[in-house]
Parts: structure tokens; C-alpha cells; sequence
């Protein structure tokens, strides 16, 4: 550690707070609640924000660069978005007030239900799930709820290709299916020669990542999706990729049944630490009645004098509730800015760039780097991060390197089905400069591997902390804050 904790920077005494002179009657503080050996640190307000803002400098940031984490969509969050969001009528509502008090908001989640409807062409919308992995879930229980729904309660099994995100198979686990992997075949499609046979009346559907988590859009769409409709399942869209697709296809118009959003990933609302998800999922016309409850509906249609009333419904065979309240309301209102801010025209652009952007880096480093299933890629692509003439470099050691050059490493080991796998997305708010530098350091790395590897192997070495220990980190979890060694047990 090279920072201090806070505990260490703790001096007796020290205070970062000024209490004003209370206009009450002092009350005696009940002493079972006051704990004398609590360790809370004291500082002045001086010592703890420098702490937090030293800290802070370690993380690395859209904000800070190109983070071509493939999958993860991690394009820029543009400001106005925050705007938005801390305007006080969203920022200052409680999910609880009356309807009556809150018909701006619900406009905004009525407004966006229908626009992600236009967007991918579903008939009906939920914004409640909290993430993609979540909505994958409301997804799940939507499929099975129709099967049992219809009287065909023995379709237990779910189709997932191997390519598929680990996400995907738990997902079909938590409903209570078995999980049947279908492998790809030598152009990184889905087999359909093997997709055939494993489709059968005990089959609830096949999860499908189009385009795929190696960036590449399935030849045999429409072949893949009849053989499963075919057999009476349904066909679930992991809809992460959908930034290749904005404005160019509609997935329910190609037969997909039921789709999962990444509001963090395709419209630009923050991922991680700058904010919960969003994972709203759209069905066809068959399942609008399993979708969660409630929807924000019309409850009383407007005139030319006045707006129509807001509220809340039910759908008839819903799957009941899946998240507190509404969902996470903050996101619905940077997804609607987002949204306006780009219009139809603007959305397909996007599309139209981010796949761009990843075939001009795949330019570039085609050659130098393999890349095993060489097609037109979409929004992403997957290379391999080894060499025979460099043996011993391993995709990890490229990655690290990258830190070195300034760059977030890009998504390795995934897919699974690429040994040595990194898998860039460089996302469409990149411009050339920035494209050039990325591909510049990769090839520069390359080279490093071949002629010395050391340094590769050490990386990174700019960085305050070099390699985790990432097995003793996942085998011994510490959750709880620092604490200082004579606490005790
Ligand atoms: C990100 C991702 C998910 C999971 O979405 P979260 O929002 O992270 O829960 C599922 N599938 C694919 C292909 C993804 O890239």
C-alpha cells in the first residue's frame, strides 16, 4: 500500500466537522449505544479529502481513456445525462408519492418504454430489472411461465452456445432449467447441425447473443430461430450487443421472442461504481401478459386540453415483481436524454460507427495479431494474445502491458472458446487518434513479446500496485473495512 489508510492518518483529537450551537434542550445520549471502542478514525476535512482524491487517481475511467473492455460497451457517459438526472422534479420524488404528484416521471418511464419498444420492435416493456444479468432472469421466467401457461410444463431445458457470456447458463440455473450447450461451428455461427438435435418438446428456448460475443453476426439467423420455433420454444436475445444493431435491425422483427437492454452499456448511462444498471426487457405480443409488475401505463386517456393520466398496471399473468419499487429511475432519465439528444438518425449512427471503429482496429492489427474466426466483425473483436515466437507470453501479459501504455487492458479469457483471448470493442465515441494510439501500443507489444518478453512479464509497471494475487483475492474475501491490529476479534 503506498497511501496511508485512514486509520493511519488518525490523529486524536482531530475533527472534520463543525456542530452549530443546537437551539434545543441537550439530551443525554443513551450509553449501551455509545461504544467506546469503536475505531473511528479523526481527521480534519483537509486530511480526508485528500485521502479520497489521492485514492480516486489510482482508478482509471471513461473519463480518463479508450477502456476497449469488449462485451462491456464501455463507451463515454456524456454529461448532459447527469444534468438531467439531478434536475430536482426526478432527483426529489419518493417511489411512494401519489400518481397525481408524480406524472412527469411517469411520462419519462412511459415515453422510454415506448421508444426501446420502437427501437427493437417488441410489443410490450419492462424497466424494472436492475442489470442485463437480471433482466436475463425476468426473461427466463417469462419463457418458462408461458410454457407452464399453455399446459407444457415438461420444457426444462434451456439452449446456450458456448460462446455464450457466463451470465446466460445462471440465468437458466436460478429458474430451475438445465442448461444444454450448443457449440459453434468453424465460422463462430451457432451449429445448426447440433442446435437441430438438441431442439426438442422438452426444449424452452435458446439465449442468443446476436452478434455474438466474438463480434460477429450469426449467418444463419433466421435458420436458427425457425428450428427453435419449430420445436415450440421460444428464443431469448441477450441484447448486450444491441450497440451493433441501433437504428439498422429491430431483433423482434427477425422472430426473437423476448430481449434484455444494457441501458449502461448501449445508451450511455454510467457502469459500476458511477451508478447501479438498468435492464429493461421487451417481449413479443404472446408474453406481454407474464411481463413483472407493475408497468407504467395510461390511466386515463387525454384530450386536446388535457394530458392523459399516468399509472400503474398490471399485466393479466404477470410473473409478479422483480425489484423494489419502479427500478432504478435515475438511469430511465440519462437512457431518455440520451435518447433525445440523438434521435432516430443519431441512433443508427451510433451503430454505424462502433462497427466501424472495431473493423478499423482489427485493421490494423490483423497480421501481427491472430484472429481466429476472420471475418467482418461488428461492434467488437476477438484476437489471440500469444505467439510461437514468443513463447511463454500469455493474453494476461499483453493486457498488463497495456497499462503501461496508458490503456485499459481490453476483456480477456472470454469468450471461452479462443485460447488466449482479448476481445476489443473500442466503442464509437473513440475518434482516430485515439483508434491509431490503441492499435500503435498493441503492435508495439507484440513486438516486445518477441524481442523481450521481461517486459511483459513484469507489467505493469506504472501502475501502485503490479499483479493481484487474484486466486488468494477470490479465496480470502475480505468484506469488512481495515481494521487496526489491536482491535481484536
Ligand atoms: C454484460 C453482459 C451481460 C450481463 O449484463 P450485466 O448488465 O452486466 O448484468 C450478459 N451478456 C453479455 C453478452 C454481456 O456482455
Amino acid at each position: 500500500m503506498t497511501e496511508p489508510t485512514i486509520y493511519e492518518l488518525s490523529s486524536p483529537g482531530r475533527t472534520g466537522v463543525t456542530f452549530p450551537v443546537p437551539d434545543v434542550p441537550l439530551a443525554k445520549l443513551p450509553q449501551n449505544l455509545l461504544r467506546k471502542e469503536l475505531p473511528l478514525p479523526e481527521l480534519a476535512e483537509v486530511d480526508v479529502v485528500r485521502h479520497y482524491i489521492a485514492l480516486s487517481k489510482y482508478n482509471y475511467s471513461v473519463d480518463d481513456g479508450l477502456y476497449p473492455l469488449g462485451s462491456c460497451t464501455m463507451k463515454y457517459n456524456p454529461k448532459i445525462n447527469e444534468d438531467t438526472a439531478r434536475l430536482p422534479g426526478f432527483a426529489y420524488t419518493h417511489p411512494l408519492q401519489p400518481v397525481e404528484t408524480v406524472q412527469g416521471n411517469l411520462a419519462l418511464m412511459f415515453t422510454l418504454q415506448e421508444w426501446l419498444k420502437e427501437i427493437s420492435g417488441f410489443a410490450a416493456l419492462t424497466l424494472q430489472p436492475a442489470a442485463g444479468a437480471h433482466g436475463e432472469l425476468t426473461g427466463v421466467l417469462i419463457m418458462r411461465a408461458y410454457h407452464r401457461d399453455r399446459g407444457d410444463p415438461k420444457r426444462v431445458r434451456m439452449l446456450i452456445p458456448d460462446s455464450a457470456h457466463g451470465t446466460n447458463p445462471a440465468s437458466s440455473a436460478m429458474s430451475n432449467l438445465e442448461v444444454v450447450q450448443i457449440p459453434s461451428d468453424a465460422r463462430g455461427n451457432l451449429d445448426l447441425v447440433a442446435l437441430k438435435a438438441a431442439c426438442d418438446d422438452a426444449t424452452v428456448g435458446l439465449m442468443l447473443t446476436n452478434p455474438n460475443t466474438l463480434g460477429l453476426f450469426d449467418e444463419h439467423l433466421e435458420q436458427v430461430i425457425k428450428i427453435v420455433h419449430d420445436c415450440g420454444g421460444l428464443v431469448y436475445g441477450d441484447g448486450a450487443n444491441l450497440n451493433a444493431l441501433l437504428g439498422i435491425l429491430r431483433p423482434a422483427d427477425v422472430g426473437f421472442d423476448v430481449m434484455h437492454f444494457n441501458l449502461h452499456k448501449t445508451f450511455s448511462t454510467p457502469h459500476g461504481g458511477g451508478g447501479p444498471g438498468s435492464g429493461p426487457v421487451g417481449v413479443s405480443e404472446k408474453l406481454a401478459d407474464f411481463l413483472p409488475a407493475p408497468l407504467v401505463g395510461i390511466i386515463e386517456e387525454g384530450s386536446d386540453e388535457e394530458p392523459p393520466l399516468f399509472g400503474f398496471v398490471t399485466p393479466k399473468k404477470s410473473i409478479g415483481r422483480v425489484k423494489a419499487f419502479h427500478g432504478h429511475f435515475g438511469m430511465m432519465v440519462r437512457t431518455y436524454t440520451y435518447i433525445s439528444m440523438h434521435g432516430p438518425d443519431g441512433l443508427r449512427k451510433i451503430a454505424e460507427y462502433a462497427v466501424l471503429n472495431a473493423n478499423y482496429v482489427k485493421a490494423r492489427l490483423k497480421g501481427v495479431y491472430t484472429v481466429p474466426f476472420d471475418r467482418i466483425c461488428m461492434h467488437e473483436f476477438v484476437v489471440e494474445g500469444q505467439w510461437a515466437e514468443a513463447p511463454g507470453i500469455r493474453a494476461l501479459d499483453v493486457a498488463k502491458r497495456l497499462m503501461d501504455y496508458d490503456f485499459h487492458p481490453p476483456t480477456n479469457y472470454f469468450p471461452l472458446i479462443v485460447h488466449e483471448a482479448l476481445m476489443i470493442e473500442p466503442t464509437e465515441t473513440e475518434n482516430k487518434r485515439t483508434l491509431d494510439a490503441f492499435a500503435d501500443a498493441l503492435l508495439k507489444i507484440a513486438d516486445e513479446a518477441k524481442t523481450t518478453p521481461s517486459l511483459l512479464h513484469e507489467a505493469p509497471h506504472k501502475t501502485p500496485f503490479g499483479r493481484m494475487d487474484e486466486v488468494k483475492a477470490a479465496r480470502e474475501l475480505v468484506l469488512c473495512c481495515w481494521l487496526p491490529e489491536d482491535y481484536g476479534d
